[in-house]
């Protein structure tokens, strides 16, 4: 073992920066936080990039400036984990050893799990907000886009803010109403689910917004395959299995995603779960096998949406019980599933949505009838949220 430390983090993300700067306002000594990339992403944004309403840049800090004061940084990634030997492996080559390991390693892309996609990507009216250099081509193709059948893509499987596959449809809808050109584009979004949402308030708000835009929902439905050459995509009817392919002169495909697969490979990964999530208990985020490891974010079992809201509700309850196990006691931290999602149903007006596990609406704002659109979106997603984001979530304050 090259290092030894009595708190590691893997990722420094939402949830591994929060999480550390967390344990250190709570007076640990020893933190270390393992992570490879220079720069820091605040990824709800790319959504606002890809509408147009804000510059990818916004939404980039270095890493070193997010990292919490006396947190050692090893710039490094992640190959393996032993949970009995308590020890991670990089691809640098260290072995560092841990008494708690913390894992907030994100999700993995899977762009290449629809054919053609990776070739597709970034050509010919084709991009996502999952990337943070395509969302910019998101908009440029937004703008370039006067007619032909204009694709939205939500793959099957948890992602992360599943609300972002139509967010962009109704920012880039509401763009071409405003230029005239709506009428010419046939949108057409592809949801691998029976309805808008899954909760019924809000799939009914979110069904008349799609059909003021005239966008042709297939519900229950996947694409399969993309033609980058021809420019087509083929989608399938999961009810029916009829497919249908059809050209595309616009596409924003959200990628498949799972587990990293160095997760899914080790042994904190649920065998359970089909996408090789860290498996977690859901109330106290601590492993369900190895009690000396804790996990919170995209990667883990947990049932609730994949947001950066639902981490600032884990990361307290984590820290909590994390501390409590090293005192050799339990913790009476428990996370109800919150999660948070504003749909931008236009580039003006917006739908806060915030649910638990069960799909009880959790309201954090008084003043806001949350089974409305509201206008003021502005302020909230682009000022306000990314101001609690780097302002006060990730310096462990909120
Ligand atoms: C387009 C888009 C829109 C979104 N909109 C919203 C929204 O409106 N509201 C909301 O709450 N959330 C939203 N999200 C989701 C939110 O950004 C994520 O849920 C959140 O960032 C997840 O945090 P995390 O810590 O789990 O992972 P991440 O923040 O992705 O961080 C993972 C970190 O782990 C590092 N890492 C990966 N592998 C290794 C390894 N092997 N070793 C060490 N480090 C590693 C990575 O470099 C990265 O820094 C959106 C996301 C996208 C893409």
């Amino acid at each position: 073992m090259n290092h030894k430390h009595q708190i590691v983090i893997i990722g420094g993300g939402t949830g591994g920066i929060t999480v550390a700067a967390r344990l250190k306002k709570a007076g640990v000594a020893d933190v270390a936080l393992i992570e490879p990339a220079d720069t820091h992403y605040y990824q709800p944004l790319w959504t606002l990039v890809g509408g147009g309403r804000a510059k990818a840049p916004e939404s980039a800090r270095p890493m070193a400036s997010v990292m919490p004061a006396g947190v050692t940084w090893i710039k490094d990634s992640v190959v393996s984990v032993d949970p009995d030997a308590h020890t991670v492996t990089t691809a640098g080559g260290r072995v560092v050893g841990y008494d708690r390991l913390v894992v907030s390693a994100g999700i993995q892309l899977d762009w290449d799990g629809i054919p053609g996609l990776q070739e597709a990507l970034g050509k010919d009216g084709v991009s996502s907000n999952y990337r943070y250099d395509l969302s910019t081509v998101t908009w440029q193709n937004v703008q370039k886009t006067t007619s032909g059948n204009a694709i939205f893509h939500m793959p099957p499987n948890p992602i992360k803010c599943a609300g972002a596959p139509q967010k962009i449809a109704y920012l880039a809808c509401d763009y071409w109403r405003e230029q005239g050109v709506l009428g010419n584009i046939n949108p057409i979004m592809v949801l691998p689910t029976p309805g808008m949402f899954g909760i019924k308030e809000w799939s009914d708000v979110l069904a008349k917004v799609a059909a003021g835009y005239g966008i042709d929902v297939r519900f229950n439905s996947v694409i399969t395959e993309m033609d980058p050459v021809n420019h087509t995509v083929t989608i399938k009817s999961n009810e029916t299995g009829e497919t249908d392919t059809i050209e595309y002169s616009f596409a924003h495909m959200t990628p498949p995603q799972s587990a990293p697969d160095w997760i899914k490979n080790s042994p904190l990964a649920d065998p359970e779960n089909p996408m090789g999530y860290v498996g977690v208990n859901k109330h106290t985020m601590q492993h369900n096998v190895y009690p000396d490891v804790f996990a919170l974010g995209d990667c883990t079992t947990t049932p609730n949406s994949k947001t950066g809201a639902a981490i600032r509700k884990q990361a307290p309850v984590l820290v909590e019980n994390l501390l409590a196990s090293l005192k050799g006691s339990v913790g009476a931290g428990s996370y109800d599933g919150y999660a948070s999602c504003p749909i931008t149903t236009s580039r003006k007006k917006m739908l806060l949505c915030e649910f638990d596990y069960d799909f009880n609406m959790k309201p954090s704002l008084p003043l806001i009838d949350q089974k409305k659109e509201f206008t003021d979106y502005t302020l909230l997603k682009k000022v306000g949220l990314p101001n609690l984001y780097w302002s006060l979530m990730l310096k462990g304050r909120a």
